[in-house]
């Protein structure tokens, strides 16, 4: 009998066990000498290449020795494993993702029928909400149990969240927007020292080189490079000074950064939603390359779907716990062997905290609060978020916004150089799109902040056309606000977007910030068997305990947030 072994096992793990097991030879090439296995699945097919099948699973398990487990597959697991990557190549590193492989990309890259596969239909809770949190008809977004988790659904805005222009900034910076944008901090209650990471020089340059994160006027596509995004900077730009559209408590704006991924050519030339998918395959085979050199110039990355993490127990000399010791799995435990393996949860901030909770006693958890820097401080006590409304609207743009010129009709290939201050109109032949960032505080309401990310497209009037088929006008739907728009999910109807040619359409995602002194917690359900589920989440936004703010700050908020909105939208359409 013969046993297949993924033939990078061999450079991860210890020479003596894996020469004792049997290596595939035979291949089926071609149907000789025999038809060969007839059911290939996604799983059988992704494991050849990419991730661990089960032979080597049991390897692993019995002998693997490893520098970093990281648990789960989207963002978090990316900058951890291409970081410790950059530094050491030879990093011996496992990634252990609950769920299977689906998207090979985010879902809006793909193919019309798939932006019916959009968050909702995949999205789990492993939570229970209390009564309390429901009562306050609260909706909490949910998980992504994939290998790529929330990244293949996600709305590719990457704003920075702590103060500080990006090494990518130029022309465009003014230097008033520039002082109030250093007063925004939306990392208020992390920890000390991820904060001071947030504010080096380099930090934010990396993450949008990993992101590929551009400012929306930066963008090479047609679609993006237009004279609406222009509009809608020098609009906002009105509220901050004195012009004549005012936005209570509007601080500062700017082009939206958007993670584009990288072009790869049509619907569209230089933008795409990016997902973490196609990244963390790249870093794997290029590792695979590292390991195959001779001498070998990097280690390959294990990776094992389908495995969900329960708990770990920990161990340490004089009974004082100092390393994790044994990961309990859905496909068994894995030890961990020499004491130096890192164990890094990036499963989202609510399952790490189920996992920690099951897995450290009363007495680790206080010293987790007390002395452990990685650790949360305090485990479960308290849950940071931001809330979201969402505003849509659409006009028929002035004559500022639509000015008569010949240059609007260019063809499509000629269009992108064309957008300096030559290109005045909105182009008449083709739809084109527009992100802007606004940020604000709410004045007189403990200067909560709030955020609004605006999308605004023009339909070039005609662009529906008489007596188009229903694939037709779905395919025009599907490229305008499924394959360009940085945010499915606040985008149109097909019949809302049908009937809108020779508007702009604005649809704004409005983002507040959770008071401070909000309760809420995570505690631990020991009713529910399932490891993993077994969490009761509190939040509750109508009530803040801080003496500093209104007792319903948060709901005060949220009004402030919509007319920010609304009215500022009432203004082009005069
Ligand atoms: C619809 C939507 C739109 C969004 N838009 C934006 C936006 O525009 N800008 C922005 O900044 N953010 C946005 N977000 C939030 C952003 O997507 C998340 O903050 C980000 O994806 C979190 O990355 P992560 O790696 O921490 O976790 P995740 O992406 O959730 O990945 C965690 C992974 O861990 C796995 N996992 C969980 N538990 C276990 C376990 N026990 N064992 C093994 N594996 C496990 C999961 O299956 C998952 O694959 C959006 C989210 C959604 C849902």
């Amino acid at each position: 009998m013969t046993a297949h072994v993924n033939s990078k096992v061999l450079a991860v793990l210890d020479p003596h066990h894996v020469s004792s097991v049997m290596k595939s030879t035979s291949t089926f090439a071609g149907g000789y000498p025999v038809p060969g296995p007839q059911s290939p699945t996604v799983a059988t097919a992704m494991n050849k290449d990419c991730f661990v099948d089960e032979n080597t699973w049991r390897l692993i398990a019995e002998n693997g020795e490893f520098d970093d487990i990281v648990v789960g597959s989207g963002f978090c697991a990316l900058a951890y494993i291409d970081e410790a990557l950059r530094l050491d190549p030879f990093r011996k590193i496992l990634l252990l993702e609950r769920g299977g492989f689906w998207l090979p990309d985010h879902f809006q890259n793909l193919p019309l029928p798939f932006q019916f596969v959009s968050h909702d239909v995949s999205e789990t809770f492993p939570w229970e909400l209390t009564s309390e949190t429901v009562k306050g008809n609260l909706y909490l977004n949910g998980s992504s149990p994939f290998f790529g988790g929330r990244s293949s659904f996600w709305s590719i805005w990457s704003p920075h969240a702590i103060g500080k222009r990006a090494s990518t900034d130029t022309d465009t910076v003014d230097p008033e927007n520039e002082k109030t944008r250093d007063k925004f901090n939306l990392m208020d209650g992390f920890p000390k020292f991820m904060k001071e990471i947030a504010k080096k020089p380099h930090f934010y340059k990396d993450a949008e080189r990993l992101l590929h994160v551009k400012p929306a006027n930066k963008i090479e596509d047609p679609v993006y490079k237009s004279v609406l995004q222009k509009q809608f900077d020098r609009y906002l730009r009105s509220a901050l000074d004195d012009g004549p559209v005012d936005i209570p408590g509007a601080l500062c704006t700017e082009p939206a950064r958007l993670a584009t991924g990288v072009p790869i050519g049509l619907p569209t030339q230089g933008f795409r939603q990016f997902s973490v998918v196609g990244s963390l395959l790249s870093i794997n085979e290029w590792q695979n390359k590292l390991a195959r050199q001779n001498p070998p110039a990097g280690s390959p990355i294990m990776i094992a779907t389908d495995v969900v993490i329960e708990r770990f127990e920990v161990e340490g000399p004089g009974g004082k716990p100092t390393h994790a010791r044994v990961l309990h799995t859905s496909r068994g435990p894995l030890t961990l062997r020499g004491g130096k393996t890192n164990v890094i949860l990036a499963t989202g901030a609510i399952p790490a905290t189920t996992i920690l909770l099951n897995s450290l006693d009363e007495t680790l958890k206080i010293r987790a609060r007390t002395s452990g820097p990685l650790l949360v401080n305090p485990t479960g006590k308290r849950i940071t978020s931001h809330f979201r409304s969402q505003v849509k609207a659409r006009f028929k743009p002035g004559d500022d916004w639509v000015q008569e010129d010949a240059e609007a009709n260019v063809p499509q290939d000629v269009a992108l150089q064309l957008v300096g201050d030559e290109a005045l109109a909105l182009p008449t032949d083709r739809p084109v799109v527009s992100a802007s960032h606004l940020r604000g505080r709410d004045e007189n309401n403990g200067n909560l902040q709030w955020h609004i990310q605006i999308h605004g497209t023009h339909i070039p009037v005609g662009y529906h056309g008489r007596g188009l088929s229903v694939e037709e006008k779905a395919r025009l739907y599907s490229r305008l606000f499924t394959s360009l728009a940085p945010d499915n999910g606040d985008t149109l109807t097909p019949e809302q977007a049908e009937n809108s040619d020779g508007y702009v359409l604005v649809s704004c995602s409005v983002l507040g910030e959770h008071p401070k002194g909000t309760p809420s917690q995570i505690e631990l359900n020991q009713s529910n068997p399932d490891v993993t589920t077994n969490i009761r989440l509190h939040l509750d936004l109508h009530t803040t305990s801080s003496s500093a703010l209104p007792k319903d700050s948060a709901i005060k908020l949220w009004k402030t947030m919509e007319e920010s909105t609304y009215d500022p939208f009432g203004y082009p359409a005069k």
